[in-house]
């Protein structure tokens, strides 16, 4: 059976609509690894809020990936202008989410984001 019936995953919450946190794509469009099978063993099961939490969580990851190819001269989606500002946009959009809930996010800090942000700031942003 498809569900899960414990408690959030993250939190521990219980009884509330849980869901397996299984994406189709990532934040650069590019298939989310865990669906394929060999990733998927463990499917996660996470309440709404935590599920939000994670999206942002796995933007900010996949951002910070690709950031760190940039800087070691890798392929990388940062590499393309429209991508970059996307991703840009992104991050100040997770720090003002982050900011607006009164529960702190079980993934992510506001300070991870803070300085992910301006290692963003100090390059140039690709044309
Ligand atoms: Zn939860």
């Amino acid at each position: 059976m498809d569900s899960w019936s414990g408690s959030c995953q993250a939190c521990g919450t219980e009884g509330g609509p849980l869901m397996k946190f299984s994406l189709g794509k990532d934040f650069f469009g590019r298939p989310y690894d865990r669906l394929s099978p060999s990733s998927d063993q463990n499917p996660k099961w996470y309440c709404t809020l935590c599920s939000m939490h994670k999206n942002l969580h796995r933007d900010f990851r996949d951002i910070g990936a690709e950031f760190d190819k940039l800087g070691v001269g890798h392929g990388s989606e940062l590499s393309k202008g429209d991508e970059f500002r996307r991703a840009s946009l992104r991050l100040q959009e997770i720090m003002a989410i982050l900011k607006g809930t009164q529960q702190p996010s079980p993934f992510l800090s506001g300070h991870d984001v803070a300085l992910l942000m301006e290692r963003l700031n100090t390059v140039t942003m690709p044309v």
